[in-house]
């Protein structure tokens, strides 16, 4: 058994579309579980739905997400016209689910009604994607992960439970592959164990695979995508960005986390316990060898291997207001964090004050307003952060150096830096509007 992510764009394009099914017939006998996203741009626009109210606005989301899908039926089910009909039963059957969902809103919560209405995307996608294999003669089924992932009640961004979600996944996939079908399942969402929908996260599809795979103990999980695989940098934005054939799961979750938008944050996470190699691959182009994700380090790319970066890191500094008396500072401040759903990425900390960037920022004015009764605080945007990545940068001593020679040359000041504690980051935290001009120099320096 092994894992096939497929992402937004490879859903979406007819080529890719007609790739998932020769990926999966070529592997049928291994046993394939399929996971897929939305297709491109639906989230956005359910994301906005959510928020509608009734009217022309409304109506105009419902209208243009019933075109997308329409657009893809055309392409794909152009020749057979009862695939055709049928395809657009599937459509026409969840956008009145949708609709009536919506209608009835008033006895759920705004939280509750957000991550329902945008689970509707991978809804779809999946009924699409399962239709159009068995179209190609593959045995298939759609299956909705509210039945496999179990999660913590956090909407818009809840995470796995280990125990539920393993059980949860065997019961609803193992007897499907056992009859020889390939479950086609929803990625990015699950449900609490009160059984309501929620969502992993923006781009969660790929934690989905992950958590999918950790489950059902997978042999491989292959993330495709619309890339050859995790790149030196985004290759969108660096044109020279070269492939990194190899990365330790150390190296890939921290590029992750800091920026590179090809994983979700937490892919690695499910993965690594079980250590399971994660791929990176492209729909696009099937013989790229693509990215490999596992245990070994490979030092052969050089000392950095990527360079990523997240536009907006906002900094909060917070102060001890007596010195004296600071016993306890740092876990009475990261409590009221976590109390108010913050989450931190970078740190830079002594016994009297701390300096964090904001992963998120939750309830910030509660938070803010609990901290200034003992400490003090300043809160600052337009920063981001630009990270290093790479398993031997600790080895390599000039390295510190030479970074600050070029943000010194380019006048740009550093706000913050911090060399993460698994010695394979270094993250500097500078103007938001500067790095656009730097991370070409970085790239070029130490990548090219
Ligand atoms: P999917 O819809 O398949 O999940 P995403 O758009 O979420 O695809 O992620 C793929 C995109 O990630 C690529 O198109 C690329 O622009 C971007 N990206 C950012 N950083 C990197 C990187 N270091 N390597 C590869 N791709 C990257
Ligand atoms: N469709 C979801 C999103 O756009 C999840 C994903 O694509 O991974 O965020
Ligand atoms: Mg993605």
């Amino acid at each position: 058994m092994f894992v096939m992510k497929f992402g937004g764009t490879s859903v979406t394009k007819p080529e890719s579309v007609a790739a998932i099914s020769k990926l999966v017939s070529a592997r049928i006998k291994e046993q394939p579980v399929v996971v897929v996203s939305a297709l491109s741009g639906i989230t956005d626009l359910l994301v906005k739905l959510s928020h509608s109210a009734a009217g022309e606005v409304r109506d105009n989301l419902f209208t243009e997400i019933n075109q997308k899908h329409d657009d893809w039926i055309d392409a794909i089910f152009s020749s057979n016209n009862t695939a055709y009909n049928e395809a657009h039963k599937i459509v026409d059957n969840y956008l009145s689910e949708l609709a009536q969902l919506i209608n009835d809103s008033s006895l759920i919560s705004q939280l509750e009604l957000h991550d329902s209405v945008v689970a509707f995307g991978e809804k779809i996608s999946s009924a699409l994607i399962s239709y159009y294999l068995t179209q190609n003669g593959i045995q298939a089924q759609q299956l909705i992960a509210t039945n496999c992932i179990i999660t913590t009640n956090q909407f818009g961004g809840a995470d796995f439970m280990d125990a539920a979600t393993r059980k949860a996944s065997k019961a609803s996939i193992l007897p499907l592959v056992k009859q020889g079908v390939v479950p086609v399942i929803t990625g990015f969402i699950g449900a609490n164990r009160a059984g309501q929908t929620t969502i992993l996260g923006r781009g969660g599809s790929d934690y989905s695979a992950a958590i999918i795979g950790y489950a059902i103990q997978a042999s491989e999980i292959q993330i495709w995508t619309d890339v050859n695989g995790v790149y030196s940098a985004d290759p969108r934005v660096i044109k020279t960005a070269k492939l990194v054939k190899k990365l330790s799961y150390q190296e890939a979750a921290e590029l992750a986390m800091f920026g590179a938008k090809v994983l979700h944050p937490r892919t690695i996470q499910p993965a690594v316990k079980l250590s399971i190699p994660v791929k990176v691959l492209n729909t696009f182009n099937l013989d790229n060898i693509g990215t490999i994700i596992e245990h070994a380090p490979d030092n052969t790319d050089g000392t950095i291997k990527s360079i990523t970066w997240r536009k907006s890191a906002p900094l909060l500094n917070i102060y001890s207001a007596n010195m004296f008396l600071s016993k306890g500072f740092l876990q009475k401040v990261f409590a009221i964090l976590a109390k108010h759903d913050i989450s931190v990425n970078l740190l830079s900390a002594s016994e009297v004050s701390v300096s964090v960037t904001l992963d998120n920022i939750g309830k910030l004015n509660p938070a803010l307003a609990e901290l200034n009764k003992f400490a003090k605080t300043d809160y600052f945007e337009g920063f981001g952060t630009i990270s290093l990545v790479g398993d031997s940068i600790m080895a390599t001593p000039s390295l510190m150096q030479k970074v600050f020679n070029i943000f010194q040359a380019a006048k740009i000041r550093v706000q913050m830096l911090s060399y993460s504690a698994s010695n394979i980051n270094i993250s500097l935290l500078v103007a938001s509007d500067r790095i656009d001009e730097i991370v070409p120099v970085l790239h070029k320096e130490f990548i090219e």
